[in-house]
């Protein structure tokens, strides 16, 4: 790619070629719509169902259990708002989330704080992981819900998701899931997880922007959130995406199939990346846990005595694109919130970058990162105040 080197694929991937050209007939030629009772439309309202197989093949559930949504925000959004609702005037009216989650989940549940709901934020250990003990104390009589992330976007950290499922089977309270970074990346199986909701993006794993799922267990009862016509069996409403669902289950069908080997290679830059990374620079902290607990593109990483947004500034001077902990917050000085929750301080939180690979990440890519980022990090902090505060302060100890 032209000396240009893609290190953020968690905030988004390109689109597969494969993904493309199976999009394509449906903008131009196959346009009809889905509910219209011609034949002509009968081809979409079968590419439709088989995208639903495909996404459900991918995560194990039945093909009725999925709902195609116009992202993962909006996954994230109906799950927790659809269950509070058809709960509403019911005795069930509080529910659990993490203090990592992301905002799509976050705000949600702040949105549904002030509709009268009561939820608890259960704070993470140092690599991200929820104590299992600390969910086990939150739940209450009046737990409807119990939301986290398979695998955190921040930090890598995939949950032990079988252990949370088990503590809420016992108390009878649901599990939602937001895989939006998780699914096609790591193997997920619904049942015999035992999740009852779960969340994912095509954009995430090599699909367009814009189309996304929600898996409900059958027989579970969740509110609309767009209220219309009959279409997702009358619980989704709007003129399906077809050309862009189309495309998710054709990159939901390529994932099934190539995950495995994927995630292989891809562990093995990440590795490289993060022994690179932590033996050349000194001063540097991995953020996340290491290993199979990680998800296999994911590096971050926090430099002492320097800002996250200057070097991702000048990484991209040299053609490099990362983020910084604080990616969604990029119009204030807020450091990120998954960063503070595993305890980092203010400063550290502040001088974090993430990289995550991809598809098409290569050896040279991480070969470049690690030419370049110890100069970078060496010259920032030489001009850093913070960094002789830094050192002064090591010198006293
Ligand atoms: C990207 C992301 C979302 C939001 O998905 P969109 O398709 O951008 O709405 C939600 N949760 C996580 C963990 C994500 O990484």
């Amino acid at each position: 790619m032209n000396g240009k080197v893609y290190m953020d694929y968690a905030a988004t991937t390109f689109v597969r070629p494969e993904v493309v050209s199976a999009m394509m007939s449906y903008h131009s030629i196959s346009f009809e719509n889905p509910s219209s009772l011609y034949s002509y439309s009968n081809g979409n309202r079968r590419a439709i169902e088989e995208a639903r197989e495909a996404v459900a093949d991918l995560i194990g559930a039945l093909s009725e259990e999925i709902f195609f949504t116009g992202g993962g925000s909006e996954a994230d959004n109906w799950a927790l708002k659809g269950l509070a609702f058809s709960q509403a005037g019911k005795d069930k009216r509080h529910l659990i989330t993490t203090e990592t989650e992301h905002h799509a989940v976050l705000h949600s549940m702040e949105f549904l704080e002030r509709m009268g709901f009561r939820v608890t934020y259960l704070p993470v250990d140092s690599e991200g992981f929820v104590p299992i003990d600390k969910l086990k104390e939150a739940i209450r009589d009046d737990t409807l819900l119990v939301s986290v992330a398979f695998a955190n976007n921040e930090i890598g950290t995939i949950q032990d998701v079988e252990a949370i499922v088990e503590v809420c089977r016992d108390r009878g309270v649901l599990f939602h899931t937001d895989a939006v970074q998780a699914a096609a990346h790591v193997p997920i199986d619904v049942k015999s997880m035992g999740i009852d909701m779960l969340s994912m993006a095509a954009h995430k794993f090599y699909g367009p922007k814009g189309v996304g799922a929600l898996y409900v267990k059958k027989g579970i009862r969740l509110e609309n959130l767009i209220h219309g016509g009959g279409q997702e069996r009358s619980r989704r409403a709007g003129t399906e995406n077809v050309a862009s669902i189309v495309g998710m289950g054709k990159a939901a069908s390529l994932a099934s199939e190539e995950m495995e080997f994927d995630s292989l290679e891809i562990c093995k830059l990440r590795d490289r990346l993060i022994d690179g990374v932590m033996s050349t620079i000194p001063h540097a902290r991995l953020n996340g846990p290491v290993g199979d607990r990680r998800l296999p593109n994911n590096a971050n990483f926090s430099f002492v005595g320097i800002e996250g947004e200057t070097l991702l500034l000048d990484l991209d001077d040299a053609g490099i694109a990362v983020s910084t902990g604080s990616a969604c917050a990029s119009a204030s000085l807020d450091p990120s919130h998954v960063l503070m929750a595993i305890g980092l301080s203010h400063e550290m939180a502040h001088g974090s970058v993430r990289l995550t690979l991809g598809r098409s990440s290569s050896d040279d890519d991480v070969s470049r990162v690690l030419e370049v980022l110890p100069y970078i990090v060496e010259r920032r902090r030489a001009m850093s105040p913070l960094w002789d505060d830094y050192v002064a302060r090591r010198e006293v100890l």
